[in-house]
């Protein structure tokens, strides 16, 4: 048991377990059979697929959705085991009060506004004038990327009453338009997730740099707005929000559905072919996807859907070191999105603020180790084996030597 954890040994945690029975092989069996009792009871079927898959593999999609559905039913378990309903359910309330925000993005912003007003349209209109209307028809501020929401909760209202309300229905269509489609509004808005459209992939230039010319030779360097300022070891950026990570999650059209999650099994130059190569990418990169295979359409649909543990769950099955992943590391996954001619899905984003979210609960390092070794989503390993007595000396470079 770690050093750390001395303190709680003692502890009684729900379903008649201790605190130091997370560590040992017999205490994990333990929650393991309370796990499937548990589960038995809220959903028998689910529990006999999950058993029968532990015994015989299933095929892929069968397996993708017994992750998917056990995933609330094991966040509900881990909640009751550590005593924190109150903070999952504040969790979970905080994604799902963002649905409608979503819904309201697909809708309103990148169906209508984007259709409506043409980029000749855009460029004519006065969109801090029309910011100046919006504030006072919401008696509400509305100068910064965080008053997003303000915007949505206002115009879904009116989108209530389409006649009554239909000239500020107007305005807040143009505001939409002129911040999707003018340099100046995207400007205003780029710290936000709401007038957002996937951009186009430009290879030969994936990171915007700008070319400075008043020196002798030419200087290739980002937007001041984008420098991270490097002072020490620190981290020079805070990753993305919940709402941010969870506009990608939404953005994600989960693949596994089709058995297309190129994100995690690569991308295919020849899908129909039974043993087709990696597509290569214009830098003839092979698309290989995940190099461990993370099941990140199932990860992504339980983060959208709110179940910030059963993501967790999902995404620890095959990468149970994703404190040293996420958004600072590889995206061969993002490369390898089935998404090639617009802006991937940012995976990494996401998996990061999934092991953030859990670790910001009480007792939230103990749940994700405890998934690192116990872990029900895994249907072919979901509890240690037992030691062998070997002790093993892993070194390397880079995060294969740190595992
Ligand atoms: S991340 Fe991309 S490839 Fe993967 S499931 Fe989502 S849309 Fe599909």
């Amino acid at each position: 048991m770690p050093k750390n954890s001395d303190k709680n040994s003692g502890l009684n945690l729900g379903f008649n377990l201790k605190f130091n029975e997370l560590y040992e092989l017999d205490g994990l069996a333990k929650i393991d059979a309370a796990f499937l009792d548990f589960l038995s009871e809220q959903n028998s079927d689910l529990t006999d697929q999950l058993k029968a898959g532990r015994v015989n593999k299933p095929d892929d999609k069968v397996e993708s959705q017994i992750l998917i559905d056990a995933g609330p039913h094991l966040e509900n378990f881990l909640s009751k085991l550590f005593g924190i309903e109150n903070q999952i359910d504040g969790l979970n309330e905080c994604h799902h009060a963002l649905r409608p925000f979503f819904d309201f993005k697909r809708t309103f912003v990148q169906r209508k506004a984007f259709k409506a007003v043409t980029p000749e349209k855009a460029a004519q209109i006065d969109g801090e004038e029309l910011s100046q209307k919006l504030q006072s028809l919401f008696g509400h501020r509305f100068q910064e990327t965080k008053d997003e929401l303000i915007f949505v909760e206002k115009v879904s209202a009116w989108l209530e009453e389409p006649e009554a309300q239909s000239e500020a229905i107007e305005v807040a269509l143009n505001y939409a338009g002129w911040a999707l489609r003018t340099p100046e509004g995207r400007a205003k808005h780029q710290g936000g997730d709401l007038f957002k459209m996937p951009g186009k992939l430009d290879f030969e230039r994936l990171v915007p740099a700008e070319m400075d010319l008043t020196s002798e030779y030419a200087v290739h360097k980002l937007p001041e707005q984008r420098l991270h300022r490097r002072a020490g070891f620190k981290l020079t950026d805070s990753g993305k929000d919940l709402k941010g990570a969870l506009s990608e999650a939404h953005y994600c059209i989960y693949c596994h559905n089709q058995g297309k999650d190129s994100c995690a099994k690569g991308l295919l130059s020849n899908p129909k072919e039974e043993e087709s190569d990696f597509a290569n990418s214009p830098f003839g990169v092979p698309l290989t996807g995940c190099p461990l295979g993370v099941r990140i359409s199932e990860m992504n649909i339980l983060k959208a859907q709110g179940s910030a543990l059963g993501a967790l769950a999902a995404l620890v099955i095959e990468n149970p070191m994703t404190a040293g992943t996420g958004h600072r590391i590889c995206n061969e996954c993002m490369k390898s999105c089935v998404y090639q001619k617009q802006d991937p899905v940012n995976i990494p984003e996401i998996e990061t603020r999934i092991l953030k979210d859990v670790l910001a609960l009480p007792f939230g390092f103990e749940i994700y180790s405890l998934l690192t070794r116990w872990n029900p989503l895994n249907l072919a390993r979901p509890l240690p084996k037992a030691p062998t007595g070997f002790r093993v000396l892993v070194a390397g470079m880079g995060p294969s030597g740190y595992t």
